[in-house]
């Protein structure tokens, strides 16, 4: 037996999923003045798991401030911003720079803390907004006709809206039954990510380092980013490595210990790893232009380069402004289309940037090594080639219209 909890009218917008790219869509609709309603499979009093995306980027933050205002400054108050960024190869230094604080009162150029925390003050930010949360409220299926969106949801619930918002992350229910299908590569290789809690007593320095070849690691890679309590480490691991010698908690303990102060390898609050995706939905809304896909419903991209939640928030909000465009009386398929060709091109974007980065990561030719191993040994002669060590492990910034991606 089903039911619509609004009756015979449908609901003008229901956003699916209530991660980072669904909370920011509900602000966005909000601040269009828009009533929503958030459909979120997890119970309320979920627990998400690890730090995931922290880098926050300068324009997220102003989107963010600008759908709710103090929204950009509580998150940069609840980060931290290093202002010292280092390169490493193998054990000699090849680019170190500092860069001065942004003046006061002046947006900071990123902030970092988990995602745990970001998603925290969405919520908040959410509820002050007068978006309808209902939890434990996953959709099983969905329907688009020219009139609008019949979502299913577990316990038998209907919901019929004039567009939907699908935020359901990478498994997206949505997107599969739409139909709608993804391209693109999966790295064989992995990295491990680890969360360490700050030592108070021994804190590391408020830095970003990348080290290339780490000595200590067999000739690994490993990058430290800081978050607000703790910094997160990315190891590369080789072709041929295997999880159970580098991704569990006892083998990060190992290698941590290798890597900064052995006491931080009792300070372990996460350890995952990942492949390198590039990976894009083959079109971002459905033949009705009903629904409209974003996040990692849209796209996944892997966490280095800081590419995946950013690139949500800026989804999110160009969906909602797409809703509220089509809900005012704009034509339904300019507006919907527009969105979906403008964020799909972003995704490509910021899909090569990936490519381009896994390229200089995991050099394909080995010529491509000797130029770095040469770079490295020239760096303090020439130091843009120190620079482009620096840059190059993160892929091209992004272009104008593929806002937004960052650079650690
Ligand atoms: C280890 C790691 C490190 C990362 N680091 C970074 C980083 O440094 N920078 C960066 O930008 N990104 C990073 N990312 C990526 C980032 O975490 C994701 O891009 C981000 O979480 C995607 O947000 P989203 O809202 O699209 O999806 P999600 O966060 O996955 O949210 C989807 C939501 O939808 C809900 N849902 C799922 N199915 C349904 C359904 N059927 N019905 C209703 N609700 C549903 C889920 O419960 C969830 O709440 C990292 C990811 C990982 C794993």
């Amino acid at each position: 037996m089903t039911h619509s909890p609004h009756g015979t009218q449908p609901l003008p917008v229901v956003v699916a999923g209530a991660g980072p790219a669904g909370l920011t869509a509900a602000l966005a609709l909000r601040h269009h003045g828009l009533p929503v309603t958030v459909l979120e499979a997890d119970a309320e009093d979920r627990v998400r798991p690890g730090s995931r995306a922290l880098f926050v980027h300068r324009d997220s933050l102003a989107l963010l401030g600008t759908i709710s205002p103090g929204l950009d400054r509580t998150l940069a108050a609840h980060g931290v911003v290093w202002h010292t960024r280092r390169t490493v190869y193998r054990d000699r230094e090849v680019f170190a720079r500092t860069y001065p604080e942004a003046p006061a009162g002046t947006a900071p150029p990123f902030t970092s803390l988990r995602q745990v925390e970001t998603e925290k003050h969405l919520l908040r930010a959410c509820e002050r907004a007068g978006v309808r949360f209902v939890w434990d409220a996953p959709v099983t299926g969905a329907e688009s006709g020219p009139d609008g969106v019949r979502l299913f949801t577990a316990d038998g619930t209907v919901y019929d809206a004039q567009y939907v918002i699908a935020a359901d992350g990478a498994r997206s229910t949505l997107r599969h039954a739409l139909g709608i299908t993804m391209s693109g590569t999966r790295s064989k290789a992995f990295h491990v990510v680890v969360d360490v809690a700050e030592d108070p007593a021994d804190p590391m320095p408020l830095e970003r380092v990348f080290t290339y070849e780490h000595p200590a690691l067999g000739g690994r890679s490993v990058m430290r980013v800081p978050f607000a309590g703790g910094f997160q480490l990315d190891l590369q691991c080789k072709d041929g490595d295997v999880p159970e010698e580098w991704a569990t908690e006892e083998a990060a303990r190992r290698w941590v210990a290798q890597v900064v102060p052995a006491g931080y390898a009792d300070r372990l609050l996460w350890v995952s790893r990942y492949h390198f995706l590039q990976v894009v939905a083959d079109t971002f809304t459905d033949p009705q232009h009903r629904v409209l896909l974003v996040g990692e419903a849209a796209h996944l991209f892997p966490p280095f380069g800081a590419r995946g939640m950013n690139s949500g928030i800026a989804d999110a909000v160009a969906a909602a402004e797409a809703v509220a465009t089509a809900l005012s009386g704009g034509e339904r398929a300019a507006a919907v289309g527009a969105f979906a060709s403008a964020r799909r091109a972003a995704a490509q974007f910021n899909s090569r940037a990936a490519g381009t980065a896994l390229a200089h990561l995991r050099p394909r030719h080995r010529l491509t090594r000797v130029r770095q191993a040469v770079s490295a040994r020239m760096a303090p002669l020439v130091p843009a080639w120190g620079e482009w060590l620096e840059r190059a492990p993160y892929g091209p910034r992004s272009a104008p219209a593929a806002a937004t991606a960052g650079r650690y």
